[in-house]
Formats: structure tokens, C-alpha cells, sequence
């Protein structure tokens, strides 16, 4: 379809609103640009977090030369004509709007070669206008550049976050593209280094493995459902984790509606829903999903940027998702599977004697308290405790000079942890754990953006990683505090939690993520050494009373208090 101008009534009927928020709006709007176009590759390159540079070739069926200036103005398009089709949208895009308003905050050119031209068009825009037009050889297909973008908009380049925040925003971005069409190849690249590609060949669980990883896409559960809604089809289709595998936050559930990325708190939910019981609290599954069903069935007409659908039958579809996702689940999870991770051989799983002190020689890494380091002990702000016993072996119970005290063995130890962290970031004198043999981490692409861009942190943190493959790194060492055998995981966690922080947030979210992995669980029988040791550092903290998540450590029971429970008084 030629490119037209749409008329006043079908534009006054499109969901208005600004769609360049962030560099990866661009990438969005591009991306969806080239598969409109047919693409089969698309290749997307970013720079400078997306503000130097954005360029996205596809190998599309490219703009005939007489509408190459009309693709810049505002609401034309070769999607759609008219209201009626404004109810069946089947393109990714169809308000016209993209490349005008990206071309009013950034500098743009473009090449781009129709499949019946023999020669291509390229055009330049400054500032929304046209500055430069010409002729040029081109394979079949068309090339966007965008360059300084925002320069002209101060306020908005304030509001956004560091460009390796923004390189994670766009490669989450793309890779959810990767996704949801698995048949084109995508490559990625950003800062001059291939970030992410997938094969193209027509195969989700391809694209997984090169998303998640060849361990997490090698579990995945195919998902397969043809669910009647009220007389219309509609078609689920995707890959699940199954129970045993999940992740600390949302962002691995990916949904496509008839090949849409959208995202959806209803059908989050529906997923969620599907697992209840099967995770525990605070862990989430991971997911792709595609679901097809009649275009009148939605409604993609509701937000500027088309990241948000509305479904006609929004109960129907809920119930049709979390049925297939539960089937699907369920039915892997009668047969057990256990997985055995490997062990890093130097790293000691978690023993009670953590607590040893150092002089017993059992743990000679444990690092020295501070205190007793400088000799200069900061004053305690807990009174002398005597240890008295364990409870239900997750409470330390301890008598002091006013009545008794129940300490959360867990808590405590976590706010122990935290501030040798602390300290040890600021001293840069980390402990670290050398591990005999390195261990193969595969990180997602979001996560090596920020590996990338910021080893140091890591690296000051006690994470000594080496760049092995594309995606894959060696994890050299940990941090001393971490004794667990699940390193990889806790890494990963730790990676997915630093996404949404400003950078000068990072080192303490590492340390109290580090404290919390660190810490003895509750359910670990400690001896009465190993509790009066717990005790004694705890003592030794700035703020004995609280973990780093704001819980207390401990209650106390005044001997007042048990005089009046007791009518002594
Ligand atoms: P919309 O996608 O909503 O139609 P855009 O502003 O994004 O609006 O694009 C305007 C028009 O330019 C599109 O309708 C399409 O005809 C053309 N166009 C943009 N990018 C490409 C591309 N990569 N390949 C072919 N045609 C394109
Ligand atoms: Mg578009």
C-alpha cells in the first residue's frame, strides 16, 4: 500500500500521545518499521546508549522514491486508510506517527531501496526537516540512522538513566522482538560488540537459548493450547519454566499478541496464577507466549506506544492462558526432577562453622572484625548478651540485664554481613574466595549490559569475571561472604536487580544482596559457640536492631514485662 496522509476523522480517532520516551522507543518503533516491511534481518545498532547512535538495516521491502519525504510526515502511513481498518489492525504499526516524531527530536537519515527501484533514495532531516535528498546504490531494503537524539530536548535527555541503563532497556528490547518472531534473524549491536543474534529459523526455542541461555531454554516446557472462546479460536502457544526454574522479578515474561510484544499485567497475572503454590514467595516463572486470536478481538488503539492491548474478552482470554500455563506445568511436574548444579570445588558449602572465629583456623578467609582489627571497639548498642539456647533453630534465645531477648539468627547475621560489606567496599578491601575452577556463567543480554559497562563494581565487589564467549563468563572468584553452592544463581539475581538503580545505588544493593545470600538461613542448628559468636558481632554492628530490609533482629521481653504476664507484680 502507498504511503498516505490519513484523513482528520481516522487521526482523530488514534490514541495520541508521545512515543519517543527513551532510546529504546526508537529501536521499538524502528524495529516494528522492518517487520512491517517483510523483513527477514534486522540489524540494530546502538551507541552511547542510544543518544549517539541508533541504526537499524533491514532487508524490507524499502520505500518507493516518490514517498520517502511522505514516510516523514506526521500521520502518514501505508498501513491502514480507514476506521474500518483502525478495527483489524494486523501491522505492527498504522498511526503514522514514528519517524516524524523521532525526526523532530534527532538527526535522521535514511537509505532505503523499494524492491522495483533499480537505484535507492537517501534522505536527511534536522529538526523534523527535510535537509538533504539524493540518489545512491543500495541493496534492496532500508537503513535509519538516528543520531544525537534528545539533543535538542534538555529536559527529556535529563530524565534518562545511565546508557548502560538505556543498552539494557534496548537489548531487553530486542530480544523480546527475537521472541516473537523467531523466524527473522536479529543481531544486535551495541558499543561496536554483538550483543545479541538469533538464528532465524523459524524455531522459539532457539531464540530462548540465545535469550535465556542453553540450560534455562533446554528446560523450558512447550506450551501448546487451542482454547474456544465463545465460538472465535484462539491460539496459545510458547514456552514455560516448569516449577523448578523462576527468577526474582517479572521481566522474563514475555507476551505477543498476534505477534505484538504487548505487556500485560492481566496476563502476568494469569501465569502467576497458573503456578500458585509451585513457586515460593518472591520468585516468578519465566515465560514467552504467544497468543493469536481474531484481530477484532483486540484492540491495540488504546496507547500511543501499542505496548498495551485491550481484549474484548479479557475474562475468556485470562482463564484460556492460566488453564494452558497450569496444564502444561502441572503435567511436567508429576514427574521429579532434580537437578544437580555444579560445585564450584573450593567454595565450602554453608557450614555452622562460619562462626568459628578465625583463630580456630577452620575458615581462614573469614575476615577479622574491624573492631578488634583497629582495636578500637565501636560502643555497643546492645546490652551483654548470654546466649541460653536455640529455638524452633532459628531464634537465638539470650537473657540480659532487663529480661530476655529472641534473636533472629537469620536477620542478624544478615546485618553482620551487611556492614563488613559496606566496610570492605569502602576500604576496597575485599575478601574474595579464588574458586579452584572457574565456573561458566551465561548471562542474558540486558544482564551483560551491565556486566559490560560495569565490571568494575563487580570486580570491587569480589566478582572476578572474564569475558569467555559471546554471552558466557568465568567467574574467577566471589566475594568470601558468599558460601553457597548456588553462586551462579545469586549472581544472576543480583545482575537483575541492579536494572532499575541509579549506578550510585549499585554497590549498596550488591552489598545487601551479598549479606542476604551470605547470612545462615533459619532452619540451621547452631552450637551455643557459634550463636555467642553471632551475638558478639552482632553487638559489634551500628545498627544491631535491624536487618538491612528494615526488619527488627530481635524482641525483647522486659523482666517487667514477664513480672506483669505472670501477675508477680
Ligand atoms: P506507521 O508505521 O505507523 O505507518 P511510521 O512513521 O513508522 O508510521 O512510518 C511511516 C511509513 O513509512 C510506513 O507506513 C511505511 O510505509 C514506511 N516505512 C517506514 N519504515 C520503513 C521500512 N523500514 N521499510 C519500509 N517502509 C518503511
Ligand atoms: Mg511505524
Amino acid at each position: 500500500m502507498s504511503i498516505k496522509v490519513l484523513c482528520p476523522d481516522v487521526i482523530s480517532k488514534i490514541a495520541a500521545g508521545e512515543i519517543v520516551e527513551r532510546p529504546a522507543s526508537v529501536v521499538k518503533e524502528l524495529v516494528e518499521n522492518s517487520l512491517d516491511a517483510g523483513a527477514t534481518q534486522i540489524t540494530v545498532e546502538a551507541g552511547g546508549g542510544g543518544i549517539d547512535l541508533i541504526k537499524v538495516t533491514d532487508n524490507g521491502a524499502g520505500i518507493p522514491a516518490d514517498e520517502v519525504e511522505l514516510a516523514f510526515e506526521r500521520h502518514a502511513t501505508g498501513k491502514i486508510t480507514s476506521e474500518t481498518d483502525l478495527e483489524a489492525v494486523s501491522s505492527l504499526g498504522f498511526r503514522g506517527e514514528a519517524l516524524p516524531s523521532i525526526a523532530a527530536v534527532a538527526k535522521v537519515s535514511m537509505v532505503t531501496r523499494y524492491r522495483d527501484d533499480v537505484v535507492g533514495t537517501v534522505v536527511k532531516l534536522e529538526n523534523g526537516a527535510v535537509t538533504s535528498k539524493g540518489k545512491q546504490g543500495f541493496p534492496q531494503g532500508t537503513t535509519v540512522s538516528i543520531r544525537d537524539l534528545f539533543r535538542n530536548v534538555p529536559a527529556r535527555l535529563k530524565f534518562l538513566k545511565s546508557p548502560s541503563t538505556e543498552n539494557g532497556h534496548i537489548s531487553h528490547l530486542v530480544t523480546q522482538y527475537g521472541l516473537a518472531f523467531p523466524e527473522v534473524k536479529f543481531h544486535l549491536i551495541i558499543n561496536g560488540r554483538t550483543s545479541f543474534r538469533s538464528p532465524g529459523n523459524g524455531s522459539l526455542r532457539d531464540v530462548l537459548v540465545e535469550v535465556y541461555g542453553l540450560e534455562t531454554a533446554q528446560g523450558m516446557l512447550e506450551l501448546g493450547a487451542n482454547e474456544g472462546v465463545e465460538g472465535t479460536v484462539l491460539d496459545i502457544h510458547g514456552f514455560v519454566s516448569p516449577s523448578s526454574l523462576s527468577r526474582s522479578n517479572r521481566n522474563y515474561l514475555s507476551f505477543f499478541v498476534n505477534r505484538r510484544w504487548v505487556r500485560s499485567r492481566m496476563l502476568a497475572y494469569a501465569v502467576e496464577e497458573a503456578f500458585q503454590g509451585m513457586l515460593m514467595t518472591g520468585k516468578h516463572p519465566i515465560a514467552a507466549i504467544n497468543i493469536s486470536l481474531p484481530p477484532e478481538e483486540i484492540d491495540v488503539n488504546v496507547h500511543p506506544t501499542k505496548s498495551e492491548i485491550k481484549f474484548r474478552r479479557e475474562r475468556q482470554v485470562f482463564v484460556a492462558v492460566q488453564r494452558a500455563v497450569r496444564n502444561t506445568v502441572v503435567g511436567s511436574a508429576t514427574v521429579p526432577s532434580m537437578r544437580i548444579l555444579p560445585l564450584p570445588s573450593v567454595v565450602p558449602a554453608f557450614t555452622p562453622s562460619l562462626f568459628a572465629r578465625p583463630a580456630s583456623g577452620k575458615v581462614t578467609s573469614l575476615p577479622q572484625l574491624t573492631g578488634e582489627q583497629e582495636g578500637a571497639q565501636p560502643r555497643p548498642q546492645l546490652p551483654i548478651l548470654r546466649v541460653i539456647g536455640q529455638l524452633q533453630n532459628a531464634y537465638i534465645v539470650a537473657e540480659g540485664p532487663d529480661g530476655m531477648y529472641l534473636i533472629d539468627q537469620h536477620a542478624a547475621h544478615e546485618r553482620v554481613l551487611l556492614e563488613r560489606a559496606r566496610e570492605q567496599q569502602a576500604s576496597r578491601a575485599i575478601e574474595v574466595q579464588g574458586l579452584l575452577e572457574p565456573v561458566a556463567i551465561e548471562v542474558t543480554a540486558q544482564q551483560q549490559e551491565l556486566l559490560q559497562s560495569q565490571r568494575e563494581v563487580f570486580y570491587e565487589s569480589g566478582f572476578h569475571l572474564e569475558q569467555f564467549g559471546e554471552r558466557t563468563y568465568l567467574l574467577r572468584s566471589v566475594p568470601a561472604v558468599l558460601r553457597k553452592p548456588d553462586i551462579t544463581r545469586v549472581l544472576a539475581e543480583i545482575l537483575d536487580s541492579l536494572g532499575g538503580l541509579q549506578e550510585s545505588e549499585w554497590q549498596e544493593s550488591i552489598a545487601v544482596s551479598l549479606a542476604c545470600h551470605g547470612a545462615i538461613p533459619a532452619g540451621q542448628s547452631l552450637s551455643l559457640q557459634e550463636m555467642e559468636e553471632l551475638v558478639h558481632q552482632l553487638e559489634q554492628t551500628q545498627s544491631p536492631r535491624t536487618c538491612p530490609h528494615g526488619r527488627p533482629t530481635m524482641i525483647h521481653l522486659s523482666a517487667s514485662q514477664l513480672e506483669r504476664e505472670f501477675g508477680r507484680r
